[in-house]
């Protein structure tokens, strides 16, 4: 399982740490659907930097030892909160992203859905991009405050947490629902669960293992291990 620590040291800031962009955005004007659907023009100013950062961003260490972990047989399925697609850049397969991700954008009016690649030819030309059918302003499809997480995705973070054997967590603080209630899942079932994270999180004293460093660092040293 893992949040934004994970992705910091591909250069993407975090959201609740005092550089994190809730530092410098208030999340009730940029993150929620009510401020998407009273100034979308507004929202967008900050997510078309958003999407600029995400895509510019490089897959670090931390993904590729997921991915190869997985190819390895060792790690089942990721589920992140993460809307940045660098698991699936690394190489990650299977990929359960709880809070939605830049993928695609949807228009909320006609139900037309554009792919990463146009919405980013779209954001180019105009900063706020609009949908080619009925000229509504798109939203990307990633869970906003105030919007239903995605079930399908819910449903299977809970499938899985139960099964595993060990929840490794990386590069996060187990704050946020849903992913605060999985570690929970997997104890409850008979699983471990192991922490990489820098700082606390809020299972630190029931986890198996809790390693205060980065993620890049530790899971390269996990594969090398792994592998010998
Ligand atoms: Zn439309």
């Amino acid at each position: 399982m893992t949040g934004a620590g994970i992705s910091t040291e591909s250069g993407i800031p975090d959201f609740r740490s005092p550089t994190g962009i809730w530092a410098e955005y208030d999340q009730q004007e940029y993150a929620t659907i009510d401020a998407f659907r009273a100034d979308p023009d507004k929202v967008w100013r900050f997510y078309a930097l958003r999407f600029r950062a995400l895509t510019e961003a490089e897959p670090n260490a931390g993904h590729l030892a997921v991915a190869e972990l997985e190819r390895a047989g060792l790690v089942g399925a990721v589920v992140t909160q993460n809307i940045d697609l660098l698991h699936d850049r690394a190489g990650s397969r299977d990929v359960v992203e709880v809070h939605g991700s830049i993928r695609t954008s949807s228009c909320l009016r006609c139900g037309m859905r554009y792919p990463l690649d146009e919405m980013i030819v779209l954001i180019a030309d105009s900063g706020v991009p609009r949908c080619a059918e009925c000229g509504e302003v798109l939203k990307p499809d990633v869970v906003f405050f105030g919007e239903l997480l995605p079930k399908p995705a819910i449903d299977r973070a809970h499938e899985l947490a139960r099964s595993a054997r060990l929840l490794l967590v990386v590069g996060s603080g187990l704050e946020v629902w849903p992913v605060s209630m999985l570690p929970d899942e997997t104890v409850a079932a008979g699983g471990e669960v192991a922490i990489v994270n820098r700082g606390p999180t809020t299972f630190d004293d029931r986890a198996v293992l809790k390693i205060d460093g980065s993620a890049g660092e530790t899971l390269a040293a996990l594969v090398q291990a792994v592998a010998s």
